[in-house]
């Protein structure tokens, strides 16, 4: 209780509070009602950075009555977003524990509770608390059962969090089809871990049966794909990318890339690439086609032809460090060591900066995942473009 903007904010907040309610009375009674003694205590501990007393005093100075009840609400949040859960879980407790309370802030005030449990860690005192709200009606039941969803996020029980969603689906439909897409790719790459591909296959189609722009849903297939050998269909699953997001096309191109080798499917792979690469240039794209067009021993003057060429119009360090391997293989009989120093400085340079960047939060970092840890958001994070990146 240090700062002085949260002293001034809870301040108005009970006073405003308190002003209301004593309007009521007064407009009830038609007598005017003077702040009990109590109240002005509960101030007199607050100013004095006595919050234990204070949440006292005001808990029993304050009637039941509507504003009184609302205040009470305000300052758990308050002390919750301040990080002192365990006093807006006697806030929210006490306020339960009143007789007569209204049933739309009785339910208010388990929602409340229930964020203080998820906050405090006790997910599974919040859950008990959030799936009898779910089964109200109105607005604390959508958001209780965001919030059932959130736990079941964190505990990873993809089946329960998938229903959470289901439920949410006819009322957030846009929001909620990308994150019941991760939830599927979340279950499928666990049966995927144990060799359970059939029904992987089956999450992963329904994962692009709810969001059809679900890249990890191609990425994933086309990985499960090509495993198993099927690489036309791992193609298929890789070539999507393309029309869902082309931005993480460097993450599908050398995978890709494999599976039309292993099918000698040359043509198709070049006109593949050439395309891409007009639609979304990147640095790995600009190795794979070098790699297609001039990947033999004898090409290797072409290659860097062409990477030079490419890196005019798009500078980057990766592309760089591309052409200094290409100068150091041709130049290895002479040993150039000043080549190599460059090199490993260029490498340094490289490995410092990070790869992928959240385009909600700005979060970044140098592994793709899914759920950005800055902002908690599904699918945001994405390949880095530009000098430094792609
Ligand atoms: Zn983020």
């Amino acid at each position: 209780m240090s700062d002085l903007p949260f002293l001034v904010a809870l301040f108005v907040a009970v006073a405003i509070g308190w002003w209301l309610g004593r309007r009521e009375l007064k407009k009830r009674s038609g007598i005017g009602a003077s702040a009990p003694y109590d109240y002005f205590e509960g101030l007199n501990f607050l100013l004095k950075e006595q919050a234990d007393a204070t949440i006292e005093m005001f808990l029993n100075a304050m009637g039941a009555d509507t504003n009184a009840v609302d205040t009470h609400l305000a300052l758990g949040r308050l002390f919750r977003a301040r990080g002192e859960v365990d006093k807006a879980t006697r806030v929210h407790q006490a306020l339960l524990a009143r007789q007569g309370l209204a049933r739309d802030k009785l339910l208010l005030a388990q929602f409340e509770l229930a964020n203080d449990y998820m906050a405090a860690g006790l997910l599974d005192r919040a859950e008990r608390l959030l799936k009898d709200l779910g089964d109200e009606s109105g607005e604390v039941k959508w958001r209780s059962i965001e919030l059932l969803m959130d736990i079941y996020q964190q505990e990873k029980d993809w089946d329960r969090a998938i229903s959470c969603a289901l439920s949410l689906l006819p009322k957030q439909g846009p929001e909620i089809r990308p994150v019941l897409a991760h939830y599927c790719c979340e279950k499928a790459i666990l049966l995927m871990a144990n060799d359970e591909n059939t029904p992987a296959r089956r999450e992963l189609n329904r994962a692009l049966n709810y969001d059809a722009s679900c890249v990890r849903a191609s990425l994933l297939k086309g990985h499960l794909e090509a495993q198993t050998g099927h690489y036309r269909e791992a193609i298929k699953a890789f070539r999507r990318v393309k029309e869902q997001d082309p931005s993480y096309l460097p993450e599908s191109i050398p995978r890709l890339s494999d599976c039309y080798r292993k099918l000698g499917k040359d043509k198709e792979h070049k006109e593949f690439l050439l395309d891409c690469l007009q639609k979304k240039p990147s640095i790995t794209l600009v190795f794979a086609v070098a790699d297609i067009l001039y990947g033999k021993p004898e090409q290797k003057d072409q290659a860097r032809q062409f990477i030079v060429e490419q890196l005019a119009n798009r500078p980057s360090l990766k592309g760089v460090l591309h052409l200094i391997d290409i100068h150091l293989a041709a130049e290895k009989e002479t040993g150039d060591s000043h080549l190599s120093e460059l090199r490993k400085l260029m490498a340094q340079l490289i490995e410092a900066k990070p790869v992928y960047r959240c385009s909600n939060c700005g979060y970044s970092g140098k592994h793709l995942v899914w759920l950005c840890p800055g902002c908690q958001r599904w699918g945001k994070i994405k390949p880095i473009y530009g000098l430094e990146g792609e």
